[in-house]
This record gives structure tokens, C-alpha cells and sequence, in this order.
């Protein structure tokens, strides 16, 4: 039994994200097995990925509603 998720504007952003190439700004390495790390906070959603070469953090910020 599968459960099927509604489709909101945020899970396509967060689909968007998560497909998106994990490359640090900083070195230019891509990341292929890494992935965001999410925290949330309030109506904002904060994604976080670690570059494991330079230890450059990216982060970008996505607001619900
Ligand atoms: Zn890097």
C-alpha cells in the first residue's frame, strides 16, 4: 500500500532541489553521493549541504506559504 503525497509548490521546490547538482560554489566539486540537510523553522525551511573537499557550507533558505 503505497500513500500518495498531495502535490504543494514546496514539495515541487524541495523535488527541484533534491534533483539539483550538489556543486560547492566554493571548490567546484560535485557531489554525487551527498545530499541537503534540512532543518525547519517556523515557515521557513533551510537547506544545508557541507562540501566534504573545502568544508565550504552552501545554504539556501526556502519560505512556506
Ligand atoms: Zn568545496
Amino acid at each position: 500500500m503505497s500513500v500518495e503525497r498531495a502535490r504543494s509548490p514546496f514539495d515541487r521546490l524541495r523535488r527541484k532541489f533534491e534533483d539539483s547538482e550538489l556543486r560547492c560554489r566554493a571548490c567546484g566539486y560535485l557531489n554525487d553521493d551527498g545530499g541537503w540537510r534540512v532543518t525547519t523553522t517556523g515557515s521557513r525551511v533551510r537547506y544545508q549541504h557541507v562540501c566534504p573537499k573545502c568544508d565550504n557550507i552552501e545554504t539556501r533558505e526556502l519560505r512556506l506559504g
